[in-house]
């Protein structure tokens, strides 16, 4: 995998996995506060899931992108089956939007380097992991056939994620992970861990702050009152202009240099200046 890109720019993107029922709301609130989002939808799931046409109501802030048919983790299952699983999931996800599904997130975060392989013949532009604590731009994967970008992310809207993402740190020995956990994790709620790491992306003047979850985790955890006031916040922090809000699809557009990038999100109040491309550092 190539080196890490650094953005010119702050950018706010969030991704929510698995594609329960509970998903509409945090839509709702994703489309009241003018962030954006892009939701992994599987076809099968043990919570349940509502189909892709119910997210059609929302703008283009809200976005779909694939998770597999049946929820598996690609580590675990042959290859064939796991080729199947990336290639109809996209399938299924174009035959609802009709629209190009450019982004893919392989459950559970198990895969190997064989998968993004994969995942670049299915015709996707980019997949997000659960890396953690991570303030990195989409990182360019060295694929001959198509511009490919893996996304780690920054924080999980869960309660005491902190220490268990530590983990996830140590294992891929990420330095500025675990600095930024020092910083940003240790004794804090996801929220203040959010905010934390925009304020060290808003100082430095780039980076993309991730947020994910399962909307079925925020129900069983009562953590509507957070996601609403960290919504809040982020909303508060795109108004003034510090970031820019994106889904998962238009942050991977932007580092391709996509011409058509998506502009802002319809629903933001307040207008500001064009996406610049993402470009590399080094
Ligand atoms: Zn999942």
């Amino acid at each position: 995998m190539g080196a890490s890109r650094v953005t010119p720019g702050v950018y706010i993107t969030t991704s929510w996995d698995d594609g329960h029922p509970c998903d509409l709301r945090i839509a709702q609130l994703l489309e009241r506060y003018g962030l954006a989002g892009t939701f992994y939808v599987p076809r099968e799931h043990p919570e349940g899931t509502i189909p892709p046409s119910r997210y059609a109501t929302f703008g283009p802030s809200v976005e779909l992108g694939a998770h597999t048919i049946h929820h598996e983790a690609l580590a675990w299952i042959d290859d064939a089956r796991a080729r199947r699983e990336i290639a109809e999931s996209k399938d299924w996800i174009e035959q609802h939007t009709g629209t190009h599904c450019p982004v893919f997130c392989p459950p559970r975060g198990k895969f190997h380097r064989r998968h993004l392989d994969m995942m670049v013949d299915a015709g996707f532009d980019g997949a997000r992991t659960v890396e953690a604590w991570s303030l990195d731009a989409p990182r360019p994967y060295a694929n001959p056939h198509r511009a490919f970008h893996v996304m780690p992310t920054t924080v999980q809207a869960y309660p005491n994620v902190a220490l268990g993402n530590l983990r996830n740190v140590i294992k891929r020995r990420s330095l500025c992970g675990l600095v930024r956990f020092v910083r940003c994790g240790f004794g804090r709620d996801w929220t203040h861990s959010l905010v934390c790491s925009l304020d060290t992306a808003v100082r430095r003047g780039h980076g993309v702050v991730h947020l994910w979850g399962h909307g079925w985790e925020i129900a069983a955890q009562k953590q509507w009152p957070q996601v609403d006031a960290v919504f809040r916040e982020l909303s508060r922090r795109v108004r003034a202009r510090q970031a820019r809000a994106v889904t998962n699809g238009q942050l991977v557009a932007l580092c391709r240099g996509d011409a058509d990038a998506p502009p802002d999100a319809p629903a933001r109040p307040v207008a500001t200046p064009p996406p610049r491309p993402l470009a590399h550092a080094s």
